[in-house]
């Protein structure tokens, strides 16, 4: 603008203060301004020293302690109050160490404090009272910090250590101190301190409810199994964050008095007497783990190919090719059950089932998070996590097979993506774009057609008998 060097074009522009936003131009550093503006902002150094206790030693009374312990249960409750200073809510903690539990009623202005269940988290207060009777495991004892005002108290998630407090409260031994799912629905919801050990079958997605009264909660549903039963698990509110982190097959958690409602499925909710341990470390959490991978591989709709068990390339350049039939696969799966072995098959296909399974949208199919996806087409948005999941190949689609000896039924055979390409004669992507018309001439042509498959056989846990065929080549 000032071309001719004004003595004004050397000083820089300074934006014009308006007398309803003042700049904070006034010598103090924005750490200092934090420390006022978010106290927990800045790392927080003890005033005094803090003697640090296991849960079972903490006394109601004035004390300055820290402890530590994982979350076993969370509430939170909002205030409606319009000043700024004040309190916006308060989450209600259980925490839990291997000696107890203790309520931790943790206000709050500003701080998000994203809690989860299972989260190691440690308390430092100094004081610590009798709280009102409903507290979980009998306890009752409870202890009300504010650490953006009360700088005498503080509150930290740990990180990374994965080991600690992970064992329940009173774990004695194996069997005696747990319920199966069928026996808390039958009898245990009466007894006190039921426990029952579950694993996550399927995380299902956020939904948001409004009450009579108009108040909105947010819920997702969980389903949990054991090898004696199905129940759904619903949490609300602050603890559907925890929910979205669980994964099927993998995640353990141990329910301590949990609520039970049984109409035409049995459902499980949490109330405030209820404990929750995630991943807990105790020997039966690792066996339902396993046991789990192996019923979800066996329901699985479409299990993926085993990578990197069989070498098919040396068997496809093997000169040691044996026709097997299904009385001797059959026999010889039995007699060597540790076994890995490849050869042919030469069988008939007795039973296709293409237009049935376009007509029902089910020409390919695939799991995400737990729940079996549907479609005529090479991916699907997973309405779950919203992330789009290649489908392949609906085993279902080659019915019973059969040679002189016996038969395989229905999705016993599973093809490799190859295997599916040779005995369609075209991709999976080109297959399903085909209309009915094309689909029940391909249908027609490979009934009753014989035909030589390459497959591979391994023995899977807990499998009796030839289990499952991985085919990995198809010829006319
Ligand atoms: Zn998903």
């Amino acid at each position: 603008m000032a071309q001719n060097g004004s003595i004004m074009s050397y000083f820089p522009k300074t934006p014009k203060k308006t007398p309803s936003s003042p700049l904070p131009g006034d010598g103090f550093t924005s750490a200092e301004i934090a420390r006022v503006t978010d106290p927990t902002s800045v790392p927080w150094e003890p005033p005094q020293p803090y003697s640090e206790v296991s849960i079972d030693k903490i006394t109601p009374g004035p004390r300055c302690i820290s402890f530590t312990g994982r979350v076993a249960n969370l509430y939170e409750t909002t205030t409606s109050s319009k000043n700024p200073q004040a309190a916006k809510g308060f989450l209600r903690i259980v925490v839990k160490d291997t000696s107890g539990t203790i309520m931790v009623k943790l206000w709050y202005t500003k701080t998000k404090y994203a809690l989860r269940l299972g989260q190691l988290v440690r308390v430092w207060t100094y004081h610590v009272s009798f709280g009102d009777k409903k507290g979980p495991a009998g306890e009752g004892l409870f202890t009300s910090i504010f650490p953006e005002t009360d700088r005498a108290c503080w509150f930290e998630v740990i990180e990374g250590c994965e080991e600690e407090a992970r064992t329940p409260l009173g774990w004695k031994r194996r069997g005696v101190w747990l319920m199966t799912l069928k026996d808390f629905v039958s009898v245990g919801c009466d007894v006190p301190d039921a426990r029952v050990l579950v694993c996550v079958k399927s995380v299902g997605p956020k939904k948001k409810t409004t009450n009579k009264n108009g108040v909105s909660s947010e819920m997702v549903t969980v389903n949990v199994f054991d090898h004696t039963g199905e129940a759904s698990l619903t949490v609300w509110n602050v603890i559907t964050a925890s929910a979205a982190e669980w994964t099927p097959s993998e995640t353990v958690l141990l329910l301590s008095n949990p609520s039970l409602r049984v109409d035409k499925y049995t459902r499980l909710s949490l109330s405030a007497r209820s404990l929750v341990d995630v991943d807990p470390a105790i020997p039966d959490a690792d066996w339902l783990r396993k046991y789990a991978k192996r019923a979800i591989r066996r329901e699985h709709v479409n299990p993926p190919w085993p990578e990197g068990v069989f070498d098919l390339e040396a068997a496809a350049n093997s000169q040691n090719r044996v026709l097997f039939s299904f009385a001797f696969l059959d026999e010889f799966a039995r007699v060597a059950p540790k076994e890995k072995f490849t050869g042919y098959l030469s069988v008939i296909i007795m039973e296709l089932r293409i237009s049935e399974l376009y007509r029902r949208e089910r020409l390919m199919c695939n799991e995400c998070c737990g729940i079996p996806l549907f479609a005529n087409a090479p991916t699907l948005m997973c309405r779950n996590c919203e992330k789009p999941v290649a489908l392949r190949m609906n085993p279902k689609i080659i019915g019973q097979v059969i040679d002189e000896t016996g038969c395989a039924g229905p999705g016993k055979l599973l093809l490799s993506e190859k295997a599916w390409e040779q005995l369609l004669g075209r991709t999976a992507a080109e297959f399903v774009r085909l209309d009915a018309a094309n689909l029940r001439f391909i249908e027609q042509r490979l009934l009753f057609l014989r035909v030589t498959m390459r497959f591979a056989w391994a023995a899977e846990e807990g499998e009796g008998g030839v289990g499952r065929v991985w085919i990995w080549g198809v010829e006319p």
